[in-house]
Formats: structure tokens, sequence, C-alpha cells
């Protein structure tokens, strides 16, 4: 009785990110890289190159279209494809015991900023630099 277990002197070091945030955090990234696939996926077969059953005799219309969706459909695979890779990254440096930590400085990243970008390997300041 009087058991006093709840005594968490064991402060983790402030500067690496928590760990207890650590597993949400893989789950979010790994949940997030599914759905940026799904969406890669739909957004292949949305490709009207990729449409088998498409003629060659094409109104000229037909052909502007479908060389707009084709278009549209390769920027927005090219943009979720960028966006999977940076997931991606943020994954990997998890597993390493890197998350949060900025790839140029090394300093840690702003956590108000992973909270709202979960997937940035950069800090504000580096990530500036870089554009
Ligand atoms: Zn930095």
């Amino acid at each position: 009785m009087g058991n006093k277990r709840k005594n968490k002197k064991n402060r983790l070091d402030i500067v690496k990110f928590p760990v207890v945030l650590l597993s949400p955090i893989k789950k979010f990234l790994e949940k997030e890289i599914e759905k940026l696939r799904k969406r890669k996926d739909e957004m292949e077969k949305d490709d009207p190159f990729r449409d088998e059953s498409r003629t060659s005799n094409n109104s000229l219309e037909e052909d502007l279209d479908e060389q707009l969706g084709h278009f549209e459909s390769e920027v927005k695979v090219k943009f979720l494809l960028k966006q999977m890779i940076q997931f991606r990254k943020a994954l990997s440096r998890l597993r390493i015991g890197k998350y949060g930590i900025c790839e140029g400085c090394a300093k840690m990243i702003d956590t108000d900023r992973l909270a709202i970008k979960p997937e940035a390997t950069f800090c504000i300041k580096c990530e500036k630099e870089r554009m």
C-alpha cells in the first residue's frame, strides 16, 4: 500500500523528440503513404493514354481532351510521388531515431511545424534556404 510507482523522474532528453509520440507518428506516416499510393494508382488509371479501348481516329476535340487528361494525371501523379518520397523519408528517419532532427542543420525541428507537417525533415530556416 502507498506504493509510489508513478515516480516518473526519468525524464526524456528534451533535445530529442518525445519517444511517446513516435509510435502514433509512425502509424500516421504509414497510413498517409498508403493513402498516397492508392491515390497515385487511381490517378494513373485515369490517364486516358492508358485506356486500351481508345481509338486512333479521334476528333480534334477528343484528342485535346485526351492530351489534357494525360497531362493532368501526369502532373498529379508526379506530385503524389513527391509527397510519398517525403513521407517515406520522414518514416525512415524515425526508424533510425532521427525523427524531428533537421537534415540541414541537425537542430530540432520546431514541434509546431511537425504538428502541421509531420513529414517535414527540414526546419523552416533550412527549407527556405533550399528553395
Ligand atoms: Zn535546419
